[in-house]
């Protein structure tokens, strides 16, 4: 096995395989919604330095939880050639993201393999507890954007939600490293009613003040170990108004469709906030994203319960063109609108467990 973790039948699957990631025939699939493939979500490693009760509960993510093997993880080859796949079908954002894909050792190595266009953007999703560390290596490799996961800028508050110990200022720092690095930034809080909810406005005031977008998210029921309770939502009409009566708003349109989350600028001109509101208004009626798990499992919606296994693909020697024709059928069969049919129903919609978010990637 390699620094990346590439087994040696990896190693033949690719040596057996060596097409140019980027095939131009290919047309874009549409799902059976009409939806096209724009976006993948690749996690990197299931794996995570905090214990957020949101997302991976100290309870249930504790010293004996069993987590992937190295040798389970695709390896960084086989994520870039899955990489190439998606992007010869119409795929425009590659975000890695985790568990914390920071922990995955040598990631900027992972950037440099990724397929590069002008209008590819290569994102990652962090907790920013060790992106002073690695920022300008990912910048130089090509990664051109980061979003930072950042609840609360009250230490006791976001100490207690991260239960790792993890300080404001680490985060904050690692932001400005970033920024300097050449990286844009954007910043991810989920609110949680009774626990950061009275740390909104705080949140706004410091980013706005530094040019940077803030994205305030409604806590999800991803997963099956959160406890979600919808009383503790902070839904985004809420957030909005509370917002809004301290810095004047103004709805602002999408950037592109799909994007997930909806844009508000302030009114005076200094900048915007997004919000991002699965629950309270879902978006799957444009939602093109896949995401892939670190073990190579293919999902075509956040609160999936089952994935389509493309690890054994790459590893049983099919070539990209096999590959390309099975996410294109796969993509074109999906038919997931979870958040949307939560909305229409008040039973618990799936009886099946859904996957848990720290596997499958934010
Ligand atoms: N470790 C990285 C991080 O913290 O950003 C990447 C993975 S994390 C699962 C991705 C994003 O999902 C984070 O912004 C996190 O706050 C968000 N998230 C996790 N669980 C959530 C939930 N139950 N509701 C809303 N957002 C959630």
């Amino acid at each position: 096995m390699s620094a990346t973790g590439e087994s040696p039948g990896a190693r033949a699957a690719l040596a057996a395989a060596p097409e140019p990631a980027q095939a131009p025939e290919w047309s874009a699939p549409l799902d059976r919604r009409g939806r096209p493939l724009r976006d993948l979500r690749i996690s990197v490693t299931d794996r995570c330095n905090f214990r957020c009760g949101y997302c991976m509960p100290r309870g249930v993510f504790g010293p004996g939880f069993q987590f992937l093997p190295a040798r389970e993880l695709l390896s960084f080859e086989e994520i870039a050639r899955l990489a190439g796949v998606f992007v010869s079908l119409g795929v425009r954002k590659l975000r890695l993201t985790g568990g914390e894909p920071l922990l995955r050792r040598d990631l900027p190595e992972l950037v440099r393999l990724l397929p590069k266009a002008a209008d590819l953007d290569l994102a990652l999703t962090t907790n920013g507890s060790l992106l002073a560390a690695h920022a300008e290596a990912l910048a130089k490799a090509g990664l051109t954007r980061v979003t930072v996961s950042l609840d609360s800028l009250d230490d006791a508050t976001f100490q207690r939600m991260n239960d790792a110990n993890i300080s404001v200022r680490t985060v904050l720092d690692a932001i400005d490293v970033a920024g300097a690095a050449g990286l844009r930034v954007k910043v991810n809080a989920v609110i949680q009613r009774g626990l950061n909810d009275h740390g909104i406005i705080p949140l706004v005031r410091y980013f706005r003040d530094r040019g940077l977008i803030l994205r305030l998210i409604e806590f999800m029921d991803v997963g099956n170990t959160n406890g979600w309770n919808r009383a503790e939502v902070v839904s985004a009409q809420e957030m909005l108004e509370q917002v809004d009566a301290v810095f004047p708003l103004e709805r602002a349109q999408s950037n592109y469709a799909g994007e997930v989350a909806s844009r508000y600028r302030f009114r005076d001109g200094s900048g915007e906030i997004g919000i991002i509101a699965s629950v309270t208004q879902p978006f799957c009626g444009d939602c093109s994203r896949a995401r892939l798990s670190a073990q190579g499992s293919l999902y075509g919606c956040l609160f999936a319960s089952e994935g389509h296994d493309l690890r054994q693909l790459l590893r049983s020697g099919q070539s990209d063109a096999e590959i390309r024709a099975q996410v294109c059928a796969l993509w074109q069969a999906r038919t997931d609108a979870y958040s949307e049919q939560r909305g229409q129903t008040l039973v618990p919609l799936r009886r099946r467990a859904k996957i848990e978010m720290s596997y499958i990637g934010g």
